[in-house]
């Protein structure tokens, strides 16, 4: 019995994920646990890796789609969804590496084990990765329920100038949080409730020394040079959000404070609800939650 292949997409900077990945395969190859007729009964199933050109958007599932058919890396309009007209217009299921590495432990510990762990709404592990601390270690599994306290604890503390300023959770289309709210458990329902997000699972700390202005001017670039400006919401949203930002640095607002944070509101609204995927939507979040928080500008 013939199965689908499992296409596997990696960004261009990652040629290290890339090799071990090969050799791996490699490996299990040579084990006759993939190919053809594995370890000699009837089931056969194969994994191919493709090395995607290194555009941000071709993390979202439909651009990889389009990326991987040889078509501009832009996200497709949903419906149709890609369990039903994915790859090759044919049913596809996306899974992230995160999803994969917990498969080995439902079937070696079983269902209702797995579901133990963690909290009643939020079961299992996740994957929380801070970038250029973690002792070498990018991503660290942890049950859901840690505290970011009890996080940055066990990485070695805040470094830098030792004090607090801010963290940012979930990546750049995340939410900032304050040293006030660093014993929300990291779990589903806790960090909605502060009106954040576990995103991604990258947890960056930014010293006292640091200017978050400069940070959210940074995040603003960053989207405005992602977008892939296939839609009109995401791709003039996020050059409007870095020209305000720009003028609240340089404390040229057009009108008031009030007006350019009014405004910055009034283009993360339409961007949320009339983009096409998740870039756009998400384009705004960090921008917004470090303005709710924090007085950056006046
Ligand atoms: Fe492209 Fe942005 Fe629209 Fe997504 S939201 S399709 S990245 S322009």
């Amino acid at each position: 019995m013939a199965r689908k292949r499992d296409l596997s997409i990696f960004r261009g900077e990652y040629p290290e994920s890339f090799r071990i990945l090969s050799q791996a395969i490699q490996a299990a190859r040579g084990k006759h646990f993939l190919g053809k007729n594995i370890l000699g009964g009837p089931f056969s199933f194969d994994i191919e890796l493709r090395r995607g050109a290194g555009a941000y958007i071709c993390g979202e599932e439909t651009a990889l789609f389009n990326s991987i058919e040889g078509f501009r890396g832009e996200p497709r309009n949903k419906p149709p969804f890609p369990t039903q007209s994915g790859l090759f217009r044919r049913p596809t299921i996306v899974n992230n590496v995160e999803t994969l590495v917990n498969i080995p432990e439902i079937i070696l510990k079983g269902g209702a084990a797995y579901a133990r762990v963690g909290t009643p709404q939020s079961t299992d592990t996740a994957c929380f990765a801070f970038p250029d601390m973690w002792r070498g270690r990018e991503r660290t599994r942890f049950a859901f329920g840690v505290t970011l306290r009890q996080l940055i604890e066990m990485a070695g503390g805040v470094g830098g100038t030792g004090k607090l300023r801010a963290v940012l959770l979930g990546g750049a289309a995340g939410s900032f949080v304050s040293p006030q709210e660093l014993d929300t458990p990291l779990t589903f329902e806790g960090v909605r409730a502060i009106g954040a997000s576990l995103g991604s699972g990258v947890v960056m700390l930014f010293d006292d020394s640091v200017d978050l202005k400069d940070i959210l001017a940074r995040i603003a670039r960053f989207f405005r040079h992602e977008s892939c400006g296939q839609c009109v919401p995401c791709r003039v949203g996020t050059i409007r959000q870095e020209e305000i930002l720009q003028r609240l640095a340089n404390r040229a607002p057009n009108g008031s404070v009030q007006t350019e944070i009014a405004l910055l509101k009034e283009a993360a609204q339409a961007m949320r609800d009339a983009s096409i995927c998740g870039l756009g939507q998400t384009a705004p979040a960090a921008i917004l939650s470090a303005i709710e928080r924090w007085s950056l500008y006046s």
